[in-house]
């Protein structure tokens, strides 16, 4: 596909996010872009010509879709990208991603703290179903990286702030590192999200981004993208694992998070100060064991982040409490105004403890295997979310 336009991009981001990808319908003049929902799009009258692989041509749903499209327009421009590819979900991306630039015998190194389905992927499916080499590193240890990589490196994928430690990594170290050793370099930058990192602007190769989190940012779409400068390897990521392996977004999905994306920087930029009240109030909370927000200056990747993170620290705060996992639950069920659910960068904010029990827990620095919880940061009051949690502390004698 051809490299995306960007007709904003002298423009700040919160004008990009309301007017890239956004047009007249040509049909009624409306000044939204329809849904469209079709799976199939006429052909043309001379077939000779027609790829059924391709992405270029409107001809089937799986092959691509407007809303999609439009929606791929805005991605990429809030990462001022050529390309962006939006599929069906966070996993998808990375599925699609790893997929297309890994085969048997090729090299990958992956963060010891990640994404559970990016640990899922390459600890059990990627190395023993195609015989891919599959590395544990801790990446907030630039030292392991470099003892790690070798000339075979295929791939190294890094995640910042990761989940669920908010452990930092340095994007420019490793990209330097990998590409001295000829590997590619991708970032999941759900964390952190376009408005506060891009990844592309340190020499990474490919971003990642949920889409069902900060960015559409209303918890009623799942979707995801990847996000890039290399247009050939891009239109093999379509070819290879959107139109023959199916990961294609559904164009409601893709609507639906076009129309969360236009209040996105400003949801971020409130999200970023709650988030520092928050982490702050919970550090100087008696009980309160640790606060991992890289926001903080106590916290290790704190003058990384200030580097690296150019409008403020994202929304999930990981912090540990003196009790134990069923004193966790409780004080998690006793919440009023923060909803006890998994996910995050929702408009509410969403709680959910790592118990002592997790299957990863030893993967994680000492201090988090006990009473740990992930808390992502919504858009109430901050005030009034630090109230709640103060009472759903009391009530369990904290
Ligand atoms: C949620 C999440 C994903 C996966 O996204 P889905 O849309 O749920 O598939 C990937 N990476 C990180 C860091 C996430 O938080």
């Amino acid at each position: 596909m051809a490299k995306k336009q960007n007709l904003y991009k002298e423009y700040g981001i919160a004008t990009q996010a309301v007017h890239t990808g956004t047009g007249y319908d040509e049909e009624t003049g409306a000044v939204r872009r329809p849904l469209h929902m079709a799976n199939s799009y006429k052909l043309p009258d001379d077939l000779s010509k027609v790829n059924y692989s391709s992405t270029d041509l409107l001809m089937y749903s799986r092959n691509g879709n407007p809303n999609q499209h439009w929606l791929e327009e805005k991605i990429a421009a809030l990462h001022d990208a050529d390309d962006a590819i939006v599929l069906a979900s966070g996993v998808a991306a990375l599925h699609a991603l790893f997929w297309t630039l890994l085969k048997s015998g090729d090299r990958v190194i992956y963060p010891k703290v990640s994404y559970m389905a990016v640990y899922r992927l390459f600890h059990e499916l990627f190395n023993k179903k195609f015989g891919v080499e599959t590395v544990m590193v801790d990446m907030t240890d630039i030292d392991a990286v470099k003892k790690a990589i070798t000339k075979g490196t295929r791939l190294v994928h890094i995640e910042t702030p990761d989940n669920p430690t908010n452990g930092v990594t340095d994007i420019e170290e490793v990209v330097k590192i990998a590409h001295e050793n000829g590997a590619l370099v991708s970032v999941d930058n759900t964390f952190a999200s376009p408005y506060n990192q891009k990844p592309l602007s340190y020499g990474a190769d490919f971003v990642v981004e949920s889409l069902t989190k900060f960015i559409n940012g209303h918890g009623d779409a799942q979707g995801g993208a990847i996000i890039s400068n290399a247009l050939e390897t891009m239109d093999r990521i379509r070819y290879e694992a959107q139109v023959n392996v199916g990961s294609v977004i559904s164009p409601f999905n893709a609507w639906q998070i076009f129309r969360g994306s236009v209040s996105f920087p400003l949801r971020m930029k409130r999200i970023n100060d709650s988030a520092l009240q928050i982490a702050t109030w919970l550090e100087q909370r008696e009980n309160v064991t640790f606060v991992s927000y890289p926001g903080l200056e106590s916290n290790k990747g704190h003058n990384l982040a200030k580097r690296q993170m150019k409008n403020g620290f994202g929304g999930v705060i990981s912090f540990g409490v003196r009790a134990d996992d069923k004193a966790v639950e409780r004080l998690c069920a006793n919440l009023k105004v923060v909803t006890f659910a998994v996910s995050l960068g929702h408009d509410e904010s969403l709680i959910f403890p790592q118990p002592s029990y997790d299957e990863r827990i030893n993967l994680y620095p000492e201090k988090f295997r006990n009473g740990f919880i992930r808390f992502s940061v919504g858009l109430e009051e901050p005030e009034d979310i630090i109230a709640d949690l103060d009472q759903a502390f009391r009530s369990i004698g904290l």
